[in-house]
């Protein structure tokens, strides 16, 4: 069938060409193993919404902002208005948001595209959280409803150019001044963190403690340039600060972060959203594999008449259903007040390098067009890096697992 169209799944291509427009944006529902059939209630509106942003708003103009590098903002303020931005932190005045809901929110955000999911990661499961785990009424009051409906920009600066996965070694560091505290260091891959708006940053206090501030980014001294050149989550900023000698006013410390242990909290808290968001990734590129072979014929008939093609479509839904057990049944956990750090890990550590095999099997099904940005695949694939190292790579969590099996810290 020969066609002139030069929107539908492939983009822009010459008219007259003999080859079909494939349609692989269409959202099959994939529950292989019935996980998800109880959802309902609250918190299936959640997930509802998400999915119908993602359809209706999201996959239309994705590729060309990660294609551009560019951040739709206007998708941020969006997901502020649709009240899917606050990753489960339950806040007055809005509709209660369970666990489970944030993590369906959140795949289904992440099926759409990773930089949607990244953006509600930092905003709502970082920035928003440290507040309301650490912050005063005050600080609560003035920022958190703000930051939920996207009036506000939130960024969390952790990580420095010289301590990734030793952020416990931090060294920007807080030095009590008149009325407040002075702030000098360099922060890097902090998303949000150039696009105005606030900035929890966490620095050495003159205790030796790690401490959280409250940091406007038009601050003095607060120097921040978007990182360019990613290569994955291209449609986020992600920035690069340096605080030169930043004042922050005492009101603007967070009373209860006091060591690194008040960090790690809200670390743990948002591992297990890492792992949702793989599998988000993992269902876009099956779900685009599945209707691919459908629709690509070779040798006479569709991909999917092949029995090669059927086993690793088997094999892709097979890794899928894992993780989709696996985020479940951590998350009735994390609901029951019973999921340890370790088992947050085992989820994040399964999910990122599941959702790595999906995206690669899906890739090499879509053949030359699975590295053409619009196929969604290549863009899953790209995005799925940047989780895989965030929020604590493949190797931490497994000494963090390791841990716990053993007994013994195998960190340094
Ligand atoms: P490194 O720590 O240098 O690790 C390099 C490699 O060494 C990895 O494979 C790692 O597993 C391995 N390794 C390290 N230590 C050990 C060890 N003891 N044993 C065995 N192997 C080890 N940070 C923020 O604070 N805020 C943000 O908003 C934020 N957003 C991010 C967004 C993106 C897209 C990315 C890429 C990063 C972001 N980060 C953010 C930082 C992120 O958390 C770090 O990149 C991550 O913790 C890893 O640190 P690193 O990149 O310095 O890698």
């Amino acid at each position: 069938m020969a066609t002139e169209s030069t929107t539908a799944g492939l983009g822009t291509f010459p008219a007259g060409t003999v080859e079909p427009a494939y349609v692989l944006t269409g959202a099959p529902t994939t529950d292989p193993a019935g996980v998800f059939s109880d959802i309902s209630g609250a918190d299936g509106t959640f997930w509802a919404r998400a999915r119908s942003f993602v359809q209706e708003e999201v996959l239309p103009v994705i590729a060309g902002y990660w294609e551009r590098g560019d951040y739709p903002l206007h998708l941020v303020k969006r997901l502020g208005e649709l009240d899917l931005l606050r990753d489960g932190v339950n806040l007055d005045g809005f509709a209660p948001m369970s666990k489970m809901a944030a993590g369906l929110v959140m795949m289904e955000l992440s099926r759409g595209d990773g930089s949607i999911g990244t953006a509600v990661a930092v905003q709502g499961g970082l920035a928003l959280r440290s507040i309301a785990y650490c912050g005063s009424d005050e600080q609560k009051n003035r920022w958190l409803p703000a930051l939920a409906r996207a009036q506000q920009h939130g960024a969390f600066a952790l990580t420095e150019p010289t301590h990734g996965s030793d952020s416990v070694g931090l060294e920007t560091s807080a030095t009590a001044t008149e009325g407040g505290f002075l702030l000098n260091g360099e922060k890097k891959w902090i998303g949000n963190g150039s696009i105005g708006g606030i900035t929890v940053v966490w620095a050495r206090g003159d205790d030796g403690q790690v401490h959280g501030y409250l940091v406007p980014q038009d601050s003095p001294g607060y120097l921040a340039t978007t990182i360019e050149g990613k290569a994955s989550l291209r449609a986020i900023w992600q920035a690069h600060i340096r605080l030169e000698g930043v004042f922050v006013p005492d009101s603007n410390r967070l009373p209860d972060a006091n060591s690194f242990k008040d960090t790690s909290r809200v670390l743990v808290a948002t591992r297990l959203g890492v792992a949702w968001s793989a599998v988000g990734h993992a269902t876009a590129c099956y779900e685009t594999a599945v209707q691919y072979a459908a629709q690509r014929k070779q040798f006479g008939r569709p991909l999917a008449a092949s029995a090669i093609v059927q086993e690793r479509l088997a094999r892709m839904q097979s890794e899928l259903a894992t993780m989709q057990l696996m985020v479940v049944q951590m998350t009735r956990l994390d609901e029951a007040g019973a999921l340890t750090p370790a088992q947050a890990s085992l989820a994040k550590f399964t999910c990122t390098r599941t959702a790595r095999s999906v995206a690669a099997n899906a890739r090499d099904l879509l053949g030359g067009n699975g590295i053409l940005i619009t196929n969604r695949v290549a863009r899953h694939m790209a995005d799925i890096e940047a989780i895989h190292t965030y929020e604590g790579t493949e190797s931490i969590q497994a000494l963090i697992i390791g841990r716990s099996i053993t007994g013994i810290s195998a960190f340094n």
